[in-house]
């Protein structure tokens, strides 16, 4: 139940509902707004309770309205924090302006690591991407270095200053992953893993949440939830892509419209994967605009030093050039926006 209280109710009459709510057992969440202040009920009353105590409370001094929570997830729910929440990792701020993820798809080599790092760098991204654990549909397909893997991305994260992010496939690599990397990566296959989805809750790293293949939005945000409700805070929530209708010219059908339905319900950063989302190198660049433009917070785009010789989907990876020329194109279309607004 949320109850809203009137624009410009004192600060008495907040803590009056809260008081009431207090002796009536429930523990309130007061959530601040800018015109004004919602507080939040935890759902324990029954239905009988519920119509009785809404009545009564919204005969309260300052109280404008009270609703039932619409949605099956809380934590995740705007309704519940209304501010945008920015996940900060080492003064990288996700959930304000536009920030750009990048690497190959898989760790292979330091050299490679190194490369990409440096054409990360200098393109001016801030967090540096490469999978050591792959989820690949073969298991004949290279599988990532794991631990070899996480060392040399932790290394090339260091020496360039770059934040790292890198996937973590099962509960029990949770922690070898988080003492490697700085954001945990939990891929589209594993979006559902709910005890992975506990255990990277515990670790109190920022989480990377891809959303699932066919996922809807509220399994989404309920994965999420699983994250949250383990005291972690710092979800990302990453559009990667659903299952297409047709394979033959894209791998996924990049779903721009989540990035608005997201925010409008949830108060999570949304990054959008245009690389995952089209399976070709060539419509990353159309994509990561189209990313901007929908109001996301950022991209994850893969890019590689040698795209023909990626061990794994070198058939989207950017070269170093190409991504150049996005961070380029998104800073041109960053300043015509402004220029717009
Ligand atoms: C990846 O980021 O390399 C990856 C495997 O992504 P997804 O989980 O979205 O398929
Ligand atoms: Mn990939």
């Amino acid at each position: 139940m949320i109850i809203v209280m009137q624009v410009g109710a004192s600060q008495a009459q907040i803590d009056g509902v809260v008081g009431y709510l207090r002796e009536q057992g429930v523990e309130p969440i007061v959530l601040p707004g800018q015109d004004n202040t919602a507080i939040g009920v935890p759902a324990t009353l029954d239905a009988g309770q519920r119509v009785s105590f809404e009545a009564l409370i919204s005969t309260l001094p300052g109280v404008s309205k009270v609703t039932q929570t619409s949605h099956p997830y809380k934590l995740a729910s705007r309704e519940w924090h209304r501010e945008n929440h920015i996940v900060e990792v080492k003064g990288v701020r996700i959930g304000e302006g536009f920030v750009v993820m990048a690497g190959p798809c898989s760790v292979e080599s330091a050299d490679q690591m190194r490369a990409a790092a440096k054409a990360v760098k200098s393109a001016g991204a801030t967090i540096l991407r490469g999978g050591a654990f792959k989820p690949r549909t073969s298991p004949y397909a290279f599988q990532g270095l794991a631990a070899e893997g996480l060392q040399i991305l932790k290394q090339a994260g260091e020496e360039f200053g770059l934040v790292t992010i890198s996937e973590v496939m099962s509960p029990d690599m949770v922690g070898l992953v988080a003492e490697h990397v700085d954001i945990l990566q939990i891929g589209a296959r594993s979006m559902q893993n709910f005890p992975l989805l506990i255990e990277a809750g515990k670790s109190r790293k920022p989480v990377f949440l891809k959303r699932g293949p066919s996922a809807t939005i509220d399994e989404f945000l309920l994965a999420a939830e699983y994250v949250l409700s383990q005291n972690n805070p710092d979800v990302i929530l990453c559009e990667r892509g659903v299952m297409p209708l047709d394979r033959t010219y894209v791998r996924n059908t990049l779903d721009l419209a989540a990035v608005p339905v997201l925010q409008e319900h949830s108060h999570l950063p949304v990054i959008v994967d245009p690389s995952h989302g089209t399976g070709v190198a060539r419509y990353v660049l159309p994509m990561a605009l189209a990313a901007l433009v929908s109001g996301a917070s950022g991209v994850m785009v893969e890019m590689h030093p040698n795209p023909k010789e990626a061990l794994s989907d070198g058939s989207q990876a950017l070269t170093p050039e190409a991504f150049a020329n996005l961070m380029r194109e998104l800073d041109r279309l960053r300043s015509a926006w402004l220029v717009r607004a």
